[in-house]
């Protein structure tokens, strides 16, 4: 094994899980929007859904209400809902209308919702229809967003997938490169990319920052996920060709190495070199999250099932801030893209998949832990408790990636503490 490669356990499949299908308290695919819109920049989301959904997207944008937003919703009134009204009708009416007024869309995402997948309303059909009528100068692609059986983060892994469907393999003659996929902030994308400049790969970031602007996939795409979140797109790229490169994900400063460091051996970039670009970088990591560990080492932490971040965020937490893990939920448990990270994991960890959200409060109560990272559902009730929180979509809107924001990730679970301990005093 060469040695800019992290040692691990060999036997991830030896942990054992406890599954759950009882009820959950996540948010829907739909949240997804507010990252991917300002990612997607020529891009809008148009939400086939209800008044909910309008007031989940109004209440999540918050800020960026002074922005005209990209994204909207069409709301399905009582009677699209009986099926008295057709709703193909209403929707050509509100795109024309939104073209109208919005010259410069380019791609047109037409999300669907609980409402929209309660009556069937095929948004595909739809796409199709719309391409005929306003292409090839703007570009209908569906995917849904209801929160049936989903959790947020399944909103993008969604998004990412349509984006792909109708894209044919590069042929096997194309060039080699590097695929990095998962949505990262601008200037995080913009540090990885200089990184791998400096090693020599040839790099493209999915999503792009215009929608059409997409890599060429097939046989020569080695790709490497960003997000632990994305199991469809990693399909959809397998089934162009491209080939998954087993790692980490790029939390902390050792799983940005082994992220990295994946990269960097498919690449046949040499040991040397590759400490002489990510060594600096990595050192200065470690030493900004040693200072953040003496808050952090010791305290035990319970993550309920929500962003599906949460194993390599536990991995993070053990292994470089030294906390106890209690119990580490997970909404979708994939082992494949999660290999490198369950390896990582104490033996002894407590891992459980899917919810039912009152046996873990009760189990999360009787563990007391110091911090609990958990959805906004879940935060006030157990805060009253005197249980302190960590919201977990904060993880997601935050730029937590690669070794430049590994104290910021730290500190977005100390900070708790702090405030939890100074309004003790
Ligand atoms: S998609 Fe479903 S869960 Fe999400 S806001 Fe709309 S109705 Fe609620």
């Amino acid at each position: 094994m060469p040695d800019h490669v992290a040692p691990a356990r060999t036997i991830p499949d030896a942990l054992p899980v406890l599954r759950e299908r009882g009820q959950h308290e996540v948010f829907c695919g739909l949240t997804g929007i507010m990252w991917l819109h300002r990612k997607i920049q020529d891009a809008f989301f148009l939400v086939i859904g209800s008044r909910t959904c309008a007031h989940l997207l109004q209440s999540a944008a918050g800020v960026m209400i002074f922005a005209e937003p990209r994204f909207a919703t069409a709301i399905l009134e009582e009677g699209d809902l009986a099926g008295l009204a057709d709703a193909h009708d209403e929707i050509d009416r509100v795109v024309t209308r939104l073209l109208a007024r919005r010259p410069e869309i380019r791609t047109l995402f037409l999300v669907g919702s609980c409402p929209s997948e309660v009556i069937k309303l095929d948004l595909s059909r739809a796409a199709e229809r719309l391409s005929k009528s306003h292409g090839p100068a703007v570009r209908f692609v569906s995917y849904s967003g209801s929160g049936l059986e989903t959790t947020f983060t399944q909103g993008e892994d969604a998004c990412l997938a349509s984006l792909l469907r109708g894209v044919s393999p590069a042929p096997s003659t194309a060039p080699t490169s590097l695929l990095v996929v998962g949505t990262l902030a601008d200037p995080v994308e913009d540090g990885f990319r200089r990184t791998f400049d400096a090693l020599g790969i040839p790099v493209h970031f999915f999503p792009p920052r215009r929608a059409w602007d997409l890599p060429e996939v097939g046989p020569g795409t080695a790709y490497l996920l960003a997000q632990p979140y994305l199991a469809e797109t990693g399909s959809a790229l397998d089934r162009l060709g491209a080939r998954r490169l087993p790692a980490p994900f790029p939390f902390g400063a050792e799983g940005t190495r082994g992220w990295l460091a994946a990269a960097a051996q498919a690449f046949g970039v040499s040991a040397a070199r590759f400490e002489e670009v990510v060594g600096p970088a990595e050192r200065r990591a470690q030493a900004a999250l040693a200072k953040i560990r003496e808050g952090l080492a010791g305290k035990r932490v319970f993550l309920f099932p929500d962003s599906q971040l949460e194993i390599p965020l536990a991995r993070f937490l053990h292994r470089e801030l030294g906390m106890e893990l209690l119990e580490v939920g997970t909404p979708y448990l994939q082992r494949e893209h999660l290999a490198a990270e369950l390896a990582m994991l104490p033996s002894s960890v407590v891992l459980s998949e899917g919810q039912d959200v009152e046996r873990q409060l009760d189990r999360c109560r009787a563990a007391r832990p110091d911090l609990v990272v958990c959805g906004l559902g879940l935060a006030n009730p157990l805060e009253v408790e005197g249980i302190t929180t960590k919201w977990s979509i904060e993880l997601v809107f935050t730029p937590v990636h690669g070794f430049e924001h590994a104290a910021d990730l730290a500190n977005l679970f100390s900070r708790p503490l702090l405030r939890r301990a100074r309004l003790k005093v």
